[in-house]
C-alpha cells in the first residue's frame, strides 16, 4: 500500500494462558492496537453470529473503534486496520497456527514486520481454567486438546518467518515490569509505564477472556454489560487493580485429573511447570 512499515506482533499458544493480559499490556506500546482474536474479524457486524463473536467485547455492537470497518480479504487484514484506526503496531491474539501463518504471510509480501509470541503457561492451570468454565467436558479430551496446541505452536514458531519469543504467563504475572521492557525490545518500540497500567486504557478488543477484561474496564461507562464467568466471579470482584499471577487452579484442580494431567501430559508440561 506504499504507506510505512507496520508491526504484526500475533500471540500463538493454548487457550486460556494469559494472552488477553499480553494483549492489554502490548497495547500500552506508543501506536499499538490490541484487536483481540482477529479472526473474529471475519463475524464483524453478522447479526447470525452472537454478540461475543460478532462486535467489540467491551463495547457490543455499537463500538467507536470497529464502527465501519469490513475487512476485504484481498487485501492485507492488519494494513486495512491501520489505515482505519491510524495505529502501526497491531496486536492480535487469535492464536490458531494457520490464521497467524497467514497474516504473516501478508505483513512479508507488505514489507512489514512480523513478529510471533509464543505465550505458555502450565498445563495444569489450562486444563484447570477450561474445567472451570466448561464443566461438562471430558479432562482428557481437554487435556489432550492443550497438548495439541501446544505442539502446534512449536511446530508454528519453527518455522515462522520473523522474531520470536517465548514467554510463560508466570513470568509475564510475576515481573511484569522486566517482562514489559522484554516485550517493547522485541516489539522494536520503547517501553512505556503505561503498558502496566492498562485499566487505565480503553480497549476494543474482539473475543477473549471475560475476567481480564471486567478488570480492564470495571467502572467505565459502556461496560456494565461485562461479567466473569458464574465460576470466576467471586475471584475476579475481589481482583485488586493490578497484575496478578493467578494460581486458582493449585486448590482447584481435582487429584484425580491431576493424576490424569500427569500420566498424560507431564513429560510435554515439564518446561512449563510453575511450582509443585
Ligand atoms: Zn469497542
Amino acid at each position: 500500500m506504499g504507506s510505512a512499515a507496520l508491526t504484526g506482533v500475533m500471540i500463538g499458544g493454548a487457550g486460556h494462558s494469559g494472552s488477553t493480559l499480553l494483549g492489554m499490556i502490548l497495547s500500552g506500546l506508543e501506536g499499538a492496537v490490541y484487536i483481540g482474536e482477529g479472526a473474529k474479524v471475519r463475524y464483524l457486524g453478522d447479526m447470525s453470529k452472537p454478540l461475543v463473536k460478532r462486535a467489540c467485547k467491551i463495547c457490543g455492537d455499537d463500538c467507536a473503534f470497529w464502527s465501519g470497518f469490513r475487512w476485504d480479504p484481498s487485501h492485507g487484514l492488519y494494513e486495512q486496520i491501520a489505515a482505519h484506526s491510524g495505529a502501526r503496531i497491531l496486536v492480535d491474539s487469535s492464536k490458531k497456527p494457520d490464521w497467524i501463518a497467514a497474516r504473516a504471510e501478508e505483513l512479508r509480501s507488505g514489507g512489514h514486520e512480523a513478529r510471533l509470541i509464543i505465550l505458555t503457561r502450565d498445563g495444569r492451570a489450562v486444563v484447570n481454567s477450561r474445567l472451570r468454565k466448561y464443566p461438562g467436558r471430558e479432562p482428557a479430551g481437554q487435556i489432550a486438546e492443550w497438548m495439541e496446541q501446544i505442539e502446534a505452536a512449536h511446530a508454528l514458531a519453527g518455522v515462522f518467518p520473523g522474531a520470536v519469543l517465548h514467554l510463560a504467563y508466570e513470568t509475564l504475572a510475576t515481573a511484569p515490569e522486566q517482562t514489559a521492557r522484554r516485550l517493547a525490545d522485541f516489539v522494536g518500540a520503547h517501553y512505556d509505564p503505561s503498558m502496566l497500567a492498562f485499566s487505565r486504557r480503553e480497549h476494543h478488543p474482539l473475543g477473549g477472556n471475560n475476567g481480564t477484561q471486567f478488570i480492564a474496564t470495571r467502572g467505565r461507562p459502556g461496560s456494565a454489560g461485562l461479567e466473569p464467568g458464574a465460576r470466576s466471579a467471586a475471584y475476579y470482584r475481589a481482583h485488586p487493580d493490578e497484575i496478578r499471577l493467578d494460581l486458582r487452579w493449585k486448590d482447584e484442580f481435582a487429584p484425580e485429573h491431576a493424576a490424569l494431567f500427569e500420566d498424560m501430559a507431564g513429560a510435554l508440561n515439564q518446561s512449563m511447570k510453575w511450582g509443585q
